[in-house]
């Protein structure tokens, strides 16, 4: 499960800030998580909640928010969403990548992200 090791990385990050700011207690992880990355925010907070019960992270919250995809064209210039991206039944996007103005090959500029945006604690 993909999520697990991702959500490992952001408690890890997440107590190393607390810790170096000498917090008391941290009240949410608040996430950014494109949709390409097909990273399902149910598992993830799954995953967080398991993390965070024996840390400085108990009690805190994990906050997603969704990026939506965008793309760049080198050929016309385009910045913007992607054309066609459907859920199919399986819950994964199917993207295409290719210009919605021209039709030439773009370059995906965000949507593959995952990090964090802001760690909210108490600092005594
Ligand atoms: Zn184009």
């Amino acid at each position: 499960m993909h999520e697990l090791s991702v959500a490992s990385e952001i408690v890890k990050v997440a107590i190393r800030e607390a810790e170096k700011r000498g917090a008391k207690q941290v009240k949410s992880v608040h996430l950014i998580v494109g949709r390409l990355t097909h990273l399902s925010k149910e598992q993830l907070t799954f995953c967080y909640n398991i993390l965070k019960r024996d840390n400085i992270l108990k009690g805190s919250r994990l906050v997603i928010t969704e990026q939506e995809p965008k793309v760049e064209c080198s050929s016309c210039g385009y910045i913007g969403s992607i054309g066609k991206v459907s859920d199919d039944e399986l819950g994964l996007w199917a993207v295409s990548l290719s210009c919605p103005k021209c039709g030439e090959p773009v370059k995906i500029k965000e949507g593959l992200e995952c990090r964090i945006k802001a760690i909210k604690m108490v600092i005594p």
